[in-house]
């Protein structure tokens, strides 16, 4: 099995990025036969137009990423315009993939819904994000819900180059986690970095509460029993609680008789808990960003021989170069 994601510096990690992706990228490279992840600064750049921010959040990611468990000597940790091959694939891609395909993808239509502006890296980029998966022969792809369109598009775009030219790309799996596939921001709608309204991993305690109590909740009274289910709270509680405490938890809202404040701070200790281990590793590998550097750069050594093979089997298939 090879597996590869990516994950965009377009701001601080958060729990959704961590919950639906990252939990799965630490778990699969114990069993991969080769893994890679990727910080998709060229995906970024479609948000991100301010170069020193751009830097910041792409070493950060990287760091973060060590912090929360991505083993160097396990899995390719690398920046994705370290492989100027891929750029070249999506290129080839391009070509081939119809206007229609990308006019339908969910997060683009989201993104113009929410006022961003859109342009034609916006518009693209889901076939960047084929030519990322395709450069490596990966076969599973660990995400979160929102990105299974695009390997769906990727998928597509696969077999109908392999239709045309012959086989050449292999075909890639989207691989989410049942409970964590799409973790609600503090507005209720999915948290994503670009729509303000996430609990970052990172943040220090005390930034860390104000956000959870920014959670919105509905306005039932205190004394009213309150249902569990789809309760942005409980979502979030049952990520980084323990089970007897959400046991506990589920057990008052069945009571009722106590108000949303309550359960704020309850998940703001259990957040505290939860990424107390990680923050001391981050600080750890925030103190060596020269180590973080060699990290990325030997990354970008075996990424690079990994995608310049896939890149030429492309070009040979689709007739450009090799006279
Ligand atoms: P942006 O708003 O810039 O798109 P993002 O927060 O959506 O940022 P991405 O870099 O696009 O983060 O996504 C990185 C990974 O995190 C992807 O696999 C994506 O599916 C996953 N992910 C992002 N948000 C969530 C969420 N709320 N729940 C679960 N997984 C998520
Ligand atoms: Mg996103």
């Amino acid at each position: 099995m090879r597996v590869l994601s990516g994950i965009q510096p377009t701001g601080p990690f958060h729990w959704g990025n961590y919950f639906g992706a990252i939990r799965q990228y630490i778990e699969l490279q114990e069993v991969a036969d080769e893994a890679y992840y990727f910080i998709a600064n060229l995906h970024a750049l479609t948000t991100v137009r301010d170069q020193a921010l751009l830097r910041q959040y792409t070493l950060g990611g990287a760091i973060d990423l060590l912090a929360l468990g991505l083993n160097p000597d396990k899995a390719v940790l690398f920046v994705q315009s370290d492989v100027p091959e891929v750029s070249e694939l999506s290129w080839l891609l391009m070509t081939g993939t119809p206007m229609g395909l990308l006019e339908r993808c969910v997060s683009y239509k989201d993104k113009l819904a929410k006022g961003l502006k859109a342009d034609a890296g916006l518009f693209t980029y889901p076939v960047l994000q084929a030519a990322d998966i395709l450069a490596y022969d990966a076969d599973v792809v660990p995400v979160g819900e929102d990105q299974l369109q695009h390997i769906e598009v990727c998928r597509d775009i696969a077999g109908s180059f392999n239709h045309h030219f012959g086989q050449t790309f292999t075909m890639p799996k989207g691989k989410v986690l049942d409970q964590s596939a799409r973790v609600p921001g503090t507005d209720g709608e999915k948290m994503s970095k670009s729509y303000g309204n996430t609990l970052a991993v990172f943040d220090d305690v005390k930034a860390q509460r104000k956000q959870v109590m920014r959670i919105q909740t509905d306005s039932r009274p205190m004394e009213d029993p309150k249902d569990p289910a789809g309760d942005v709270l409980m979502d979030l509680y049952k990520l980084v609680a323990s089970e007897e405490e959400v046991a506990d938890m589920t057990a008052l809202y069945a009571r009722g008789g106590f108000g949303y404040g309550d359960v704020k701070k309850a998940l703001a200790d259990a957040a505290e808990r939860y990424w107390a281990p990680y923050r001391d590793a981050r600080a750890h590998w925030a103190a060596k960003p020269d180590a973080v550097r060699e990290v990325l750069a030997a990354g970008a050594v075996k990424a690079r021989a990994k995608a310049a093979g896939v890149l030429r089997r492309a070009q040979e298939a689709a007739g450009v170069g090799g006279w």
